[in-house]
């Protein structure tokens, strides 16, 4: 599951704004809380200081309605005074009546016209009855008069005639006190008597029918004689209300100040708007400040990733500019990346030396070769390209060591340098192997000269460490675009011919011709047919005898492998042995030869009656193996043969290089008691000095100086000389390639010790040799003209070892 990652610029806008928004919220919900309370409070508190005004105003008007009533009741006389009634109407006493003690009206007079009063009614004379023996003025419940006005009966004692005064009193006065309370939209006051009657109200049906309201909660505090603040529901309003109730003490009155609760949430309302509207204003305030930050803190570090990505994309030493900070943590981290880029370039550079060159020698290397010579042909310009490789590098370090070869290398290298100077790229591509790329101007002509130049200078000895070293090498060369027209096949055509002029006798130097690649293609079909061929065992040993030189009796035979190709027929060594070699296959062949011909001498030693040495012949690469001793030591004991059953014959090339692996293998071969002819020997001149190191028990003539001695006096001479040598050095010396008589006369009379050569026989096969051994002299065949041969090998492989 992948998470899409948030962008640093959106978290810090969003925790930005988080931060500045949340204490504007606190501070609006806070600033709108407390407006709401003070409107609360201070509401309450002016409608309980208009409800107590009220009722100090009704207080007043009640103590001065009292003591006028007990002033007139005091004398029945002062009713006949006009001044009396004008005070009463002003106080708003509708009426006056007197009753004594019978409750009998005396007299009664209505205020305003000096008349007789309208008839109190039933009920009102009930409650005046009910409330007639009062020691003092008091003021009864609301009721309707026989008018169907509302009227206060006030009762007031009259001393003089035992009796007592009746007042009736309008709400005229409550009614103007109720008017002039008004504010907000539906503030008013209302009046109510001590039972609950409706005095004055804003709805003047209610006042008019004196309609009762004690249940109203307000109204009930108000009658319990409290003063306060009450919320209630009014159904005249239909509205929750909130209103100041306070009492008078001398009536039980009450005076309410309601006001719809609705009209304070409006202005808090408003409060609440106007701090919404301030919150929102700061709300985007700090989002655009957050929104700013944000930025100036995320841009850099975008940058940073966005340069980051142009030196991933482009190549790092391209142009950079500096990231731009804000903040000096920001240029701190600006500074850093562009120290970090420069020095990513510098080891960039480092990096793309190294990766280019060769750190032992400071040449270029494969890679840049590689470079050089695509961007050749990609110019289309002709030009030569050079593969050197050094000979035997191996045994420097080898015999030496590793780092006489590692300097070996660097002067090598150096003369190469030296020598090709600008006329070409020198690399070096492998442990030994060296390329020169010449110059698209450099003619074959040139080329050929340089090369010459390059190998005479390279064969010079070389101090390395305190040794005096040698070193030859081989040089295959190739044309653009006559031989290959891209890179790898021009250097695969180099490296062909430089093949071609290792295998070459003499030839150090080859330029590519198309006839290499189709024997490179033969030498890899050969190559496989013989390692299939030594997995099943396709070879076969014949058997060439050795006869005395005088008595011609047989005195050993020398074992020649031969490969029964399935198809091709018999293939003789001269056509695979070499090929074997170069591939290193000689080591599990020669192993199989040298297993197969203890087999047969097993066979031999078990039937015959007589056996004779048979001579193996051990390739000079089979040496490479170093356990070659022990192998061929554990191939005899395992047939049960003794060392004098075989020999080996070797040629002067095991000698030609001071090798401990070589000296080793033959100290074991010759300390078990196994004879070791020199073959092929005169062919070798310049080693002969070393032979006299190391421990060998014959010498074999090579065949050539029989062949050229018939027609060479010259040849007839070293044969001679060589023969001469064999015997200084005490050592029976055997002739091989005896052809005809005339070269057994000339061996006979060199005084050679045996003779080998078609004249007595060729190889043979196994059977045969028994035969032959049997018979114990052979021989020579009888005189013929032209020369004796043996089987020539199959033709398509016979050019390659001649290459
Ligand atoms: P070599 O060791 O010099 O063997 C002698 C070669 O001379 C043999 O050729 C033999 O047939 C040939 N020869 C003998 N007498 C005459 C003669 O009168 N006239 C002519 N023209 N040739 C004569 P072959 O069998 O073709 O072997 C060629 C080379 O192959 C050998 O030369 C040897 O170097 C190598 N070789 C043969 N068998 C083996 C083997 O088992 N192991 C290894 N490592 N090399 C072998
Ligand atoms: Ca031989
Ligand atoms: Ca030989």
């Amino acid at each position: 599951m992948s998470f899409v990652k948030p962008r640093l610029r959106a978290v810090l806008f969003i925790a930005f704004s988080i931060m500045s928004v949340i204490p504007v919220l606190l501070l609006g919900w806070w600033a709108v809380d407390s407006a709401r309370e003070n409107e609360y409070s201070a509401v309450k508190e002016k409608h309980l200081l208009v409800a107590e005004h009220l009722t100090l105003a009704l207080s007043r008007y009640a103590q001065d309605t009292e003591s006028i009533l007990e002033y007139i009741s005091s004398s029945p006389m002062k009713i006949t005074n006009s001044a009396h009634y004008e005070l009463l109407w002003a106080q708003n006493i509708t009426s006056i009546r007197f009753f004594n003690s019978n409750h009998v009206q005396q007299v009664g007079i209505s205020t305003g016209n000096g008349v007789e009063p309208t008839p109190l009614t039933i009920e009102q004379l009930k409650t005046v009855d009910e409330n007639s023996t009062t020691p003092q003025t008091i003021f009864l419940p609301a009721q309707l008069d026989g008018n169907g006005q509302p009227k206060i009966l006030i009762i007031t004692p009259a001393a003089h005639i035992e009796g007592y005064l009746v007042a009736e009193m309008s709400t005229e006065y409550f009614l103007k006190l109720q008017e002039q309370v008004k504010f907000g939209e539906l503030g008013h006051a209302a009046i109510v008597d001590q039972t609950g009657n409706v005095l004055a109200h804003p709805n003047p049906d209610w006042a008019k029918q004196i309609k009762n309201i004690a249940k109203v909660s307000s109204v009930k505090r108000m009658m319990n004689r409290e003063t306060g603040v009450e919320q209630f529901y009014s159904p005249a309003k239909k509205a929750d209300m909130i209103a100041g109730l306070s009492f008078v003490k001398e009536t039980g009155w009450g005076a309410m100040v309601p006001q719809p609760i609705s009209e304070l949430e409006d202005r808090i309302e408003y409060i609440k708007n106007v701090t919404l509207g301030i919150g929102l204003i700061g709300m985007a305030l700090a989002m655009l400040i957050s929104w700013f930050l944000a930025n100036i803190i995320a841009r850099p570090t975008q940058q940073l990733a966005l340069l980051a990505n142009h030196f991933k994309v482009n190549d790092i030493s391209s142009e950079s500019v500096l990231v731009t900070s804000h903040t000096r943590e920001q240029h701190e981290l600006s500074t850093a990346f562009d120290n970090m880029i420069h020095a990513l370039r510098s080891k960039n550079s480092q990096l793309l030396y190294h990766s280019q060159h060769d750190p032992l020698t400071g040449l270029a290397n494969r890679k840049l070769l590689r470079e050089y010579l695509n961007q050749a042909i990609v110019e289309e310009t002709p030009f030569i390209f050079a593969l050197l490789d050094l000979d035997d590098f191996k045994d420097i370090n080898d015999h030496w060591s590793h780092a006489h070869g590692d300097e070996l290398l660097i002067h090598v290298a150096n003369r190469l340098v030296d020598i090709t100077g600008q006329r070409g790229l020198v690399a070096r591509i492998g442990g030994d192997e060296f390329a020169i790329a010449f110059n698209t101007n450099i003619s074959i002509e040139s080329a050929e000269r340089i090369v010459e130049e390059l190998r005479n200078k390279l064969t010079l000895s070389y101090q390395v460490i305190d040794e005096t070293l040698k070193i030859d090498c081989c040089c295959g060369l190739s044309r653009y675009p006559q031989d290959a027209q891209n890179r790898s096949d021009l250097m695969q055509c180099a490296d062909l011919a430089m093949y071609a002029a290792k295998v070459t006798n003499n030839t150090h130097v080859q330029w590519y011709k198309p006839r290499m690649r189709a024997d490179l293609n033969s030498r890899v079909e050969l190559t496989q047919s013989l390692r299939e061929a030594i997995k099943q065992n396709q070879f076969i040993i014949h058997y060439q005898p050795k006869v005395d030189a005088i008595s011609h009796k047989i005195q050993g035979f020398e074992a020649l492998v031969r490969w029964q190709h399935p198809t091709r027929g018999l293939i003789y060594p001269e056509s695979f042995i070499s090929l074997a070699e170069n591939t290193g296959q000689i080591i599990p062949l020669g192993r199989l030869i040298i297993d197969t011909v203890c087999k047969d001498l097993a066979i031999w030693k078990r039937e015959a009656s007589r056996t004779v040495p048979i001579a193996i012949n051990l390739s000079v690469k089979q040496f490479d193996s170093p356990n070659l001793a022990s192998m061929i030591i554990g191939s005899t004991n395992r047939y049960n043969l003794a060392a004098e059953d075989i020999e080996f014959e070797i040629t002067e090339s095991v000698f030609a290089k001071h090798s401990e692996r070589v000296e080793t293998i033959l100290q074991e071969l010759t300390s078990f008691g196994f004879e070791i002819s020199i073959d092929d020997f005169g062919t070798e001149q310049s080693s002969l000095s070393r032979l006299k190191d190391f421990e060998f028990n014959k010498i074999k003539i090579d065949k050539a100086f029989i062949a050229e001695s018939d027609c060479n006096i010259k040849a007839a001479g070293i044969l001679k000389s060589v023969v001469n040598m064999g015997h200084t050095l005490q050592l029976p010396v055997i002739v091989e390639g005896i052809e005809t008589h005339k070269q057994l006369s000339l061996i006979q009379s060199l005084g050679c010790d045996q003779i080998q050569g078609f004249l007595f026989s060729t190889g043979v096969d196994f059977p045969t040799a028994v035969q032959m051994l049997e018979r114990d002299v052979i021989p020579p065949a009888p005189e013929v003209t032209g020369q004796l041969t043996q089987p020539k090998p199959s033709k398509e492989f016979s050019h390659m070892v001649t290459e």
